[in-house]
């Protein structure tokens, strides 16, 4: 399946997606996910990414659609309205408690890389045309990366942190998810803004 046919895929499944011809949107963004007022909806920028990459962001949001469509996103947020604390709480807005912390950081890496391994899965299943499962897990053990210096930080990331260090990406146990980054980790991550 190439890119134009899982666009069509995802949206006989019921879901929207609009696409940019720029290269970020609402911010950094690149893809997101939105349970609008009239539906669901995936956006995404194309431009100067490659289609393998694109593709991969196009799965991940649809990742977040499978978790719309089968409640586990209604029933995350409204543990915890993780996305949103985390908003308030790198532009000052509130302050948390430690306890609040761990909560918002853990459900923001619940529901990501749930994302990201329901991306992945759809990746092998629908036979996506040169999906490269080691790039997609590397991808998203970045990102995972990318959130905890994020809440470590109180700053924002820019799409994402190479992080050359990851030789065997796997997928992660629920205890590596939500461990805090190692010396190793935080030695090879490097930002640029
Ligand atoms: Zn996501």
């Amino acid at each position: 399946m190439n890119f134009d046919e899982l666009v069509k895929h995802i949206k006989n499944d019921g879901c929207r997606i609009h696409i940019y011809r720029s290269r970020m949107f609402i911010g950094d963004a690149v893809g997101t996910f939105q349970d609008a007022e009239c539906g669901p909806i995936i956006f995404l920028a194309t431009k100067g990414w490659s289609k393998a990459k694109f593709t991969r962001f196009l799965l991940h949001e649809y990742g977040h659609y499978l978790q719309w469509k089968d409640k586990f996103w209604h029933n995350i947020w409204s543990v915890c309205e993780a996305e949103d604390i985390w908003q308030r709480w790198i532009t000052y807005k509130i302050e948390l408690t430690p306890i609040e912390h761990q909560a918002a950081r853990n459900s923001q890496l619940w529901s990501e890389w749930d994302a990201e391994m329901r991306g992945y899965n759809q990746g092998k299943a629908l036979n996506i045309y040169r999906f490269n499962s080691k790039v997609y897990l590397k991808s998203a053990l970045s990102y995972m990366a990318s959130i905890k210096w994020g809440w470590e930080n109180r700053k924002s990331w820019n799409i994402s942190i190479p992080i050359k260090h990851i030789k065997n990406p796997r997928i992660l146990t629920i205890d590596e998810l939500y461990a805090p980054l190692t010396t190793k980790e935080l030695a090879a991550t490097k930002f640029i803004k």
